[in-house]
């Protein structure tokens, strides 16, 4: 890959198209066609590659092997990603999450230890924060770190955890103080996804496929010095890990539900008669309106959440999330209503309308309103934060 430092805005924009365009069909090519962009072992090899021509850590220091890019071309570069129809990697949570956190919090060792391994990808990550009692409400959380010399035994389990299956690493929250008010007792701790004593349970989703999971730890030994900042300090480090990925998280997203409005339409305007609901139809019209606005309306947001993600970020990521969630949600709705029942058939079924996996999509967007913080809980931020009404 030629390098990318020196070139402007547009020369950037088209290097990465070129990149991605060539890059993806080789890949590709290695696999049984159709190639699903869901396919996990696609997905790694996909990232694989991606990480070792050099397209990871784009806006971290070059002290840790980063490119030190501005915040506005990691736009670009999301932007020609979600064009280009790459698949999502299977370390999203390592590199949009765990990477940033260590940077700001972890220690120097924990750096030098924990980045490289994860630029190069060699070390996928997950995510152990929510457990059986603890999800909305996460400083409920009831898993245990006891102090023992120097390790932690850590007890308890985590479920939902995306990609726990395949991960090597899993940083995941743990109480260190019972005494203390719920919030004050949690450290952040990384758990080496070998260690004796964890045991990973895949969940099946209503999709058919599996990224979940449930884990249990049964007296599970953590190095004191695997644990970032101070004991019992862990909330505050997981509340900032929640807001480094936010400004760009909707970026490919958004990308991605205009070009979904795009295709739904001609697939519409392609059908034949009789098959779904004729695009005729006022109802149906004016729900794609509706879609077209909220791409609209989405996109401004975005820009405003840009401009101002230099400062602390506040409680505006709530309305991006909620109104993204719940408008993808419509128009994979209306897109089950126009296609018919064919659109509801799998991606392997014959009859299945086109590649392009509304079925999917459709079932998947159901996760969108509670990962990430549910709707309700959404709501309640912008109520009692922005609006100012009473808790
Ligand atoms: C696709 C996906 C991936 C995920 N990946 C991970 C992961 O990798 N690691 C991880 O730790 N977790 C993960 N999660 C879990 C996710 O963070 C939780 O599902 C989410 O926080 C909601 O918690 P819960 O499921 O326990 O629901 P609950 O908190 O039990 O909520 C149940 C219902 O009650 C409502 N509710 C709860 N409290 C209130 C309130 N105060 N006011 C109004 N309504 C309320 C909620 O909105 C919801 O409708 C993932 C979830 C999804 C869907």
């Amino acid at each position: 890959m030629q390098a990318f430092e020196n070139l402007d805005d547009e020369a950037f924009r088209r290097l990465v198209r070129d990149w991605l365009a060539e890059e993806l069909v080789q890949v590709s090519d290695r696999f049984p066609a159709p190639v699903s962009p869901h396919d996990m072992v696609f997905r790694r090899a996909w990232e694989d590659h991606l990480c070792a021509a050099g397209w990871s850590g784009l806006t971290w220091p070059r002290a840790y092997g980063g490119k030190a890019l501005p915040i506005a071309r990691m736009v670009i570069y999301l932007e020609e990603y979600a064009r280009s129809g790459a698949p999502q990697g299977v370390n999203v949570i390592g590199h949009g999450i765990l990477g940033p956190t260590l940077l700001h919090f972890g220690s120097e060792a924990q750096k030098q230890r924990f980045l490289p391994e994860l630029l190069a990808n060699r070390e996928v990550w997950c995510q152990g924060y929510s457990e059986p009692g603890a999800g909305s409400d996460l400083a409920a959380l009831r898993t245990r770190a006891v102090l023992k010399g120097d390790h932690y035994e850590v007890t308890g389990q985590k479920i939902w955890t995306s990609y726990a299956h395949i991960a090597n690493w899993c940083f995941l929250l743990a109480r260190t103080d019972p005494s203390a008010p719920k919030h004050k007792g949690i450290s952040f701790l990384l758990v080496d996804m070998k260690t004796s004593g964890i045991t990973v349970r895949p969940i099946r989703q209503m999709n058919g496929e599996q990224e979940f999971n449930e884990v249990f730890f049964d007296a599970v030994k953590v190095p004191v010095e695997n644990r970032v900042g101070d004991e019992n300090a862990g909330w505050a480090i997981a509340m900032a890990a929640a807001s480094f990925e936010r400004a760009t998280y909707f970026i490919p997203r958004l990308v991605r539900m205009e070009e979904e409005f795009r295709d739904l339409l001609a697939v519409a305007r392609a059908r034949r008669p009789g098959v779904g609901v004729a695009l005729d139809d006022p109802a149906i019209r004016e729900r794609f309106a509706q879609s077209y606005l909220d791409v609209h309306v989405l996109k401004l947001f975005a820009c405003r959440m840009l401009e101002t993600m230099e400062g602390t970020p506040g409680p505006e990521g709530s309305y991006l999330k909620l109104f993204w969630s719940e408008s993808h949600q419509r128009l994979l709705e209306l897109a089950m209503d126009v296609l018919g029942p064919a659109a509801r058939l799998g991606p392997q079924d014959p009859e299945a309308v086109d590649r392009r996996h509304w079925q999917r999509d459709y079932l998947w967007s159901c996760a969108e309103t509670i990962l990430a913080g549910t709707s309700e809980i959404q709501r309640n931020i912008i109520a009692e934060r922005v609006v100012g009404l009473p808790r």
